[in-house]
């Protein structure tokens, strides 16, 4: 991959905010928000509703161009403030696998379609982009519903079916917004241990908004948003930072948005 500095991070973010509107419909949803994802990191990223993680989430994926700050992707900056500064477009395409909070497949190609197109516009061919869609879909356990389109699976099984679009392109950073919410929880934990899986394989970053405690234990790091603010979360995640504080006793049932 071009423009990658050797052993850069896989994501860093500095400074990022976010005002939606203006005057005295404006909302700040993101104040200074400040972190940065190792190669092979998986970070899970937990608040309350409107605590700004789509807005985080989304800039990090330049979907939602930031009101200023910094976003680098591999060592390779991309945004400043709502400034891009690569092809938005290419680098999303190539770099970047989203998981949206609905599956959002395309709704007149098949589910294996719709893992083989995101294949086919990074120059795969149709023979190996088939082979690597049945491929993922074997392992989400989708592989029988290859044939159906989107509107004919389960709310689950589309998402199965774009949790293997977004990594389909082995992604050097993939981001998620509540994968899991319409699985249960074996299948939630599967998705979110292919995650670790790829962010390992491939020495990328994973960001993933959830709200199952339950699949916490999977994710290295964890970062709590509020009021637009990110902070160290919980620490039952595996590598516990120094000095942070401990939120994993709560007992408290998981938010919802
Ligand atoms: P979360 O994903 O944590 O629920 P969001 O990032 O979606 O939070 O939203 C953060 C805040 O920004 C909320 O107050 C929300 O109402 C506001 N917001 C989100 N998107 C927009 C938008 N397009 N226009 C105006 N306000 C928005
Ligand atoms: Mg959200």
């Amino acid at each position: 991959m071009t423009g990658r500095a050797a052993g850069a991070p896989a994501i860093e973010v500095h400074g990022l905010t976010k005002v939606y509107g203006s005057g005295n419909t404006e909302v700040v949803a993101m104040r200074d928000v400040t972190l940065t994802v190792g190669r092979g990191e998986v970070v899970a990223l937990l608040g309350p509703s409107g605590s700004g993680k789509s807005t985080l989430l989304t800039a990090v994926g330049l979907i939602n161009p930031p009101t200023s700050g910094r976003i680098a992707i591999g060592g390779q900056p991309v945004m400043d403030g709502p400034r891009a500064l690569v092809n938005l477009r290419t680098f999303r395409r190539e770099h970047i696998g989203f998981v949206f909070q609905k599956s959002n497949l395309i709704p007149f190609l098949t589910a294996r379609e719709n893992v083989q197109i995101a294949l086919e516009l990074n120059g795969e061919s149709a023979r190996a982009g088939r082979k690597r869609a049945g491929e993922l879909l074997d392992y989400l356990g989708v592989a029988d519903r290859g044939d159906h389109h989107p509107a004919m699976l389960s709310g689950g099984q589309q998402q199965r079916v774009a949790v293997a679009r977004a990594l389909a392109n082995r992604p050097q950073v993939i981001l998620a917004d509540e994968p899991t919410a319409a699985l249960d929880s074996q299948r939630g934990r599967q998705v979110m241990e292919l995650f670790r899986k790829v962010a390992h394989e491939q020495g990328g970053g994973v960001i993933v908004v959830t709200h199952d405690q339950r699949s916490l234990d999977v994710f290295d790091t964890i970062y709590e948003m509020e009021d637009g603010r990110v902070a160290r979360g919980a620490s039952n995640a595996r590598t516990v930072p120094h000095g942070e504080r401990a939120s994993t006793a709560d007992p408290s049932p998981p938010r919802q948005t």
